[in-house]
């Protein structure tokens, strides 16, 4: 039988779990797996805010014109004109398309930076840092394995 004490903790316990739950919901329910061929690395990346390990990406070669799309929902982010090598490892780029993401305050690993996440279908694509060399002053640092690249032709 349980004694008062612990009653109460399992009450406790049951309670802030209701109180989070319609939260954990909301907050899983806007991302969604949409392409059912992601790899075990790609979901680390997309549903975990994993990051791929640097100078890995094929996409850091790439230079042809087009746009990258989102591995997941194939929405378009990023045009290839805001594509730049930043040294990092990491497809980077000045600017994103307009309303391709939404932004969240990232405190994890003792920073303070800026997660970013497609707009439609909600995985985590990288960060944004203040230091870009263009106009823009952005660096969108990417994970190369959220992204699909299709050529313009
Ligand atoms: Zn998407």
């Amino acid at each position: 039988m349980l004694t008062k004490r612990k009653t109460l903790k399992v009450l406790g316990a049951s309670f802030i779990s209701l109180i989070l739950l319609p939260f954990n919901y909301l907050y899983s329910a806007a991302k969604k797996i949409i392409n059912p061929e992601l790899t075990d690395e790609q979901k680390n990346i997309m549903f975990n805010e994993g990051t791929e390990r640097p100078f890995t990406s094929s996409l850091l070669e790439e230079k042809r014109v087009g746009f990258y799309h989102c591995a997941n929902c194939g929405a378009k982010l990023f045009a290839s004109n805001a594509k730049f090598d930043s040294g990092t490892g990491w497809p980077s780029f000045s600017e994103a398309l307009p309303g391709a993401f939404n932004t969240k305050i990232d405190y994890s690993f003792g920073m303070k930076r800026i997660e970013y996440h497609c707009a439609n279908c909600g995985v985590h694509h990288g960060h944004v840092f203040d230091d870009g060399p263009s106009s823009t002053g952005k660096r969108f640092c990417n994970n190369g394995l959220c992204l699909i690249f299709k050529p313009e032709n």
